[in-house]
C-alpha cells in the first residue's frame, strides 16, 4: 500500500508530488492518459509564473514540473481514474486499466474541464470547426476567418494567439466590457486582425459537416443575426472537474470540492484536494501550485500522525 495517491498533473498535482516526494513518501501521480500536464498543456506564453521573467510555454513549464517531480521520487502513471473508494483507512484508485492502487492518503488535484455553450451544433462539430484548444488546432485555420466565444483571458489569449495563423478573429462577446486583465484586453485591441462583436450570444452553431458559422443573438433588443465562419473556439471558463467524487466528499454551493479553511482537508479523512478544483475565484497556475503544497503538507501530518497512532481530528461540518 502506498502512503499517498496524487491524482492529477497539473501545477497542484506536480506540486503536491515534488513535496511528497521530498518528504519521501514516494507518491504515485496518476496523470491520466491522454491529457497529462492540465490546462497549462494549451495554452503558449506563461508570463506571470514567479521565476521566469522572459516567460516559459505551458508545455515546457509542465514538463519541467514533472521532471522535478521525478527527480525526487514521484511515480507517474499514465492512466484514468475511473472510480474511487475514499472511505475508511485504505483508499483505492481504480484506473481504466482495470488496476487498483492503495493508499493511506488520497490528493485530489484533478483540475477543471472546458464548459460547453449548449447550443445546436457544438457537439455534432465539435472537431469540425469548433474547438476549445486553440494551441492544439489553431494550425488548421490558416488564412482563415474564425471567431472566439469569451470575454476573459482565456478568449483574449486564444483570440490573440490565433492571429497568427487566422487572416481575422471576431471575439463574441454576450457584454460590452471585457472581464479580462488590462494587459490581455490592450494586447486584443492593438491587434488589427481582431474585431469585438459585443453584447452578443451563440445562438446556434451552423453547417452540416464542417462549421459555416454562427447565429447570434443580441443581448440588448434580442435580434438574430449570422456570422459567416470557418472556426469557432469557446473559451467561456471552466468547471471543475468533481465527477469521481460526487457523493463521497462535500462540495461547496459553487461546485468545487469543500475543504477545511485554509487546509486541503476534504470532508473525508484522508483526502486531500488542491489547484482549480478546490478554487472557484483566483484559478492561477501559481495559486493551484501554492495549494499542491498545502496538500503535501497536511498529507504529510495526517501521515505522521497515523504513524504515531494519535487520534485524528475529525474535520469540521460543511
Ligand atoms: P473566466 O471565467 O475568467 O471568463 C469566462 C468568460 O466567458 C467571461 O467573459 C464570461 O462572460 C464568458 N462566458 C461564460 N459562460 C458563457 C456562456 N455560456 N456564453 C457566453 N459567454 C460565457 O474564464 P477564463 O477561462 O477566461 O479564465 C479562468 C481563469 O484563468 C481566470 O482567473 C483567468 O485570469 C485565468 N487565466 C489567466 C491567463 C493568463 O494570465 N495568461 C490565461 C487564461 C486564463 P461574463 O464576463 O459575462 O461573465
Amino acid at each position: 500500500m502506498r502512503q499517498v495517491i496524487i491524482i492529477g498533473s497539473g501545477p497542484a498535482g506536480f506540486t503536491a508530488a515534488i513535496y511528497a516526494a521530498r518528504a519521501n513518501l514516494e507518491p504515485l501521480l496518476i496523470a491520466s492518459s491522454v491529457e497529462v500536464g492540465g490546462e497549462l498543456m494549451n495554452t503558449t506564453e506563461v508570463e506571470n509564473f514567479p521565476g521566469f521573467p522572459e516567460g516559459i510555454q505551458g508545455p515546457e513549464l509542465m514538463a519541467k514540473l514533472q521532471e522535478q517531480a521525478e527527480k525526487f521520487g514521484t511515480e507517474v502513471l499514465y492512466d484514468d481514474v475511473v472510480s474511487l473508494e475514499l472511505d475508511g483507512p485504505v483508499k483505492k484508485v481504480i484506473l481504466g486499466s482495470g488496476a487498483e492502487h492503495e493508499a493511506a492518503s488520497v490528493i485530489y488535484a484533478t483540475g477543471s474541464a472546458y464548459r460547453k455553450l449548449g447550443v445546436e451544433g457544438e457537439d455534432r462539430l465539435s472537431g469540425h470547426g469548433v474547438s476549445w484548444c486553440a494551441t492544439c488546432d489553431g494550425f488548421f485555420f490558416r488564412e482563415r476567418t474564425i471567431a472566439v466565444v469569451g470575454g476573459g483571458d482565456s478568449a483574449m489569449e486564444e483570440a490573440t494567439f490565433l492571429t497568427r495563423f487566422a487572416s481575422k478573429v471576431y471575439v463574441i462577446h454576450r457584454k460590452d466590457s471585457l472581464r479580462a486583465s488590462k494587459i490581455m484586453q490592450e494586447r486584443a485591441f492593438a491587434n488589427e486582425k481582431i474585431e469585438f462583436v459585443w453584447n452578443s450570444e451563440v445562438e446556434e452553431i451552423l453547417g452540416e459537416a464542417e462549421t459555416t458559422g454562427v447565429r447570434l443573438r443580441s443581448t440588448v433588443d434580442g435580434s438574430l443575426s449570422d456570422l459567416a465562419l470557418d472556426g469557432l473556439f469557446i473559451a467561456i471558463g471552466n468547471d471543475p472537474r468533481t465527477h469521481l467524487v460526487h457523493g463521497k466528499l462535500d462540495l461547496t454551493p459553487e461546485g468545487t470540492i469543500w475543504v477545511d479553511g485554509r487546509s486541503s482537508r476534504t470532508s473525508q479523512r484522508g483526502v486531500f484536494a488542491a489547484g482549480d478544483v478546490i478554487d472557484p475565484t483566483y484559478r492561477q497556475a501559481i495559486t493551484a501550485a501554492g495549494t499542491g503544497t498545502i496538500a503535501a503538507l497536511d498529507a504529510e501530518h495526517f501521515l505522521a500522525d497515523l504513524a504515531d497512532g494519535a487520534p485524528l481530528a475529525e474535520p469540521a461540518a460543511v
